[in-house]
């Protein structure tokens, strides 16, 4: 099974992620590389910042 990233469509390739042609048949599993992971938690706390919805812990 290999990981996709869904936003940049990068897929992991043992330790490094590179944007390839995923061959067909194989299993894909959707998630964040780490790039995109980083700016979608930016994106979160931006989110929750902008709306004041941070709760105390
Ligand atoms: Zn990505």
């Amino acid at each position: 099974m290999q990981v996709i990233c869904c936003v940049c469509h990068k897929t992991k390739t043992h330790n490094s992620w590179t944007k390839q042609a995923v061959r067909s048949g194989v299993q894909l599993s959707h998630g964040y590389c780490p790039q995109c992971h980083k700016q979608m938690m930016e994106r979160v706390a931006n989110f929750f910042a902008m709306n004041g919805c941070r709760k105390s812990a």
